[in-house]
């Protein structure tokens, strides 16, 4: 189960003072790692995948993997789309299993950014996702992250930050007080006094992106000031490339296996340091038993069909198959027919939820309203239709009343 609601999670890291690392994986090696570290320091952690590195992975791909390694954690974990470019790319990340997405349109000018964020708020919260925006520029260093991150930096001002979060209704916002992407040169220099008159305006949690390079003491000093979620990725792709190199000295073998060798370690080591520093180690139980489980909903339809004939049954099917599984919220439509020649129900439509938020929206979403009317109903008069909650879900309600006893 601990898949948890991401906003639960960043709020009481917010109300706690301490810092849930968002670690991008690129690789198999990066999730084991950022999960052993997460577990041996007991930390809650956020698995994040950045849209400009789908050109390294598959992401359709990678996120069974990442959402199974979410589900037998004993930790809470959040999957989050990073840096996500457009509102579609929020809605595949969302029907892909992220419970969590950002959506930076930072580089637009201010009305274009808000439009471009409300739009992904309005969808998101309708699937009970919440929405990480960004104000403010934090660019890329010259030479490393400045094709992904083009430009000059632009601070945020506790102003614009707080129109911005009452018209977006955005959940965490990412900030620009001086980190870049990528390695910072020299000492980097952080405007802390903005920081606190941001935090102060807003009261929700902050995003730093371009954590790599800061000192214990920085850090210290913003998560004093709301900073919540910590984006990281820098160091642990330094630490990687660091151990294959090590690798290619030291080994006798030249093959990819043991090139790769070790990489889990490193990335679990700097992690670790991390979820110490961050004080995000040891919160696992209390974290816990504070956040909504994010468990998914079946919607069940069974069904006989009345004047149509085959054909016409299976053209409706893989008709709204196709629409069904667009709608934001879906993660699957199973639809199938009966095994049995006497089943009382002829037809199915499985249709997985990600979330109980996603049975209003859902029913009430145009491209369903169509086809239910006008191609579904008029043929299935007989139907029974159920929302099943995963029963997992109801265990965990059970172990969180009886946590919250007081045993005599
Ligand atoms: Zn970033």
């Amino acid at each position: 189960m601990p898949l948890v609601d991401m906003k639960d999670m960043l709020q009481h890291a917010y109300r706690h003072g301490y810092a849930i690392g968002a670690f991008d994986l690129v690789s198999l090696d990066f999730l084991e790692g950022i999960m052993t570290a997460a577990e041996r320091t007991r930390a809650p952690v956020i698995l994040s995948l950045a849209e400009s590195h789908f050109e390294y992975f598959d992401f359709e791909l990678v996120m069974p993997a990442v959402e199974i390694a979410a589900r037998r954690a004993s930790v809470p974990v959040a999957i989050h789309l990073d840096h996500g470019a457009s509102l579609v790319s929020a809605v595949a990340a969302i029907n892909h299993g992220c419970n969590g997405v950002m959506v930076d349109a930072s580089h637009e000018p201010l009305s274009i950014n808000i439009q471009t964020t409300r739009a992904v708020v309005d969808m998101a919260h309708a699937c009970g996702v919440p929405v990480e925006g960004e104000l403010g520029y934090v660019p890329g260093v010259e030479g490393e992250d400045a094709e992904r991150h083009p430009g000059e930096v632009a601070y945020t001002t506790p102003e614009e930050a707080r129109s911005y979060v009452e018209q977006t209704a955005v959940d965490f916002l990412a900030i620009s007080i001086g980190t870049v992407h990528g390695r910072m040169k020299g000492k980097p220099e952080l405007d802390f006094q903005r920081l606190k008159q941001i935090n102060e305006a807003l009261d929700i949690p902050l995003v730093i992106h371009g954590g790599t390079g800061l000192s214990d003491d920085q850090f210290r000093q913003l998560i004093a000031n709301g900073v919540a979620k910590i984006n990281y990725y820098t160091a642990l792709s330094d630490a990687a490339a660091k151990q294959i190199n090590k690798n290619t000295v030291t080994s006798n073998d030249s093959g990819y296996t043991s090139l790769v060798k070790n990489i889990r370690t490193a990335v679990a080591t700097e992690a670790e340091r991390c979820m110490h520093l961050w004080g995000a180690a040891g919160r696992a139980d209390e974290l816990l038993s504070n956040c909504q489980p994010w468990l998914p909903v079946e919607h069940l339809i069974i069904y006989n069909v009345h004047g149509a004939d085959k054909a016409d049954t299976e053209t409706m099917i893989a008709e709204g198959h196709r629409v069904l599984s667009a709608i934001p919220g879906v993660r699957e439509v199973f639809t199938g027919e009966a095994v049995q020649n006497d089943a009382k129900y002829r037809y199915t439509w499985l249709v997985r939820f990600c979330h109980p938020a996603v049975i209003d929206s859902y029913r009430e979403h145009p491209e369903h309203v169509d086809f239910a009317n006008k191609l579904f109903r008029p043929v299935a008069g007989e139907r029974i239709s159920i929302d099943y909650q995963t029963v997992a879900q109801a265990r965990s309600r059970i172990e969180h009343s009886s946590n919250s006893e007081v045993m005599p």
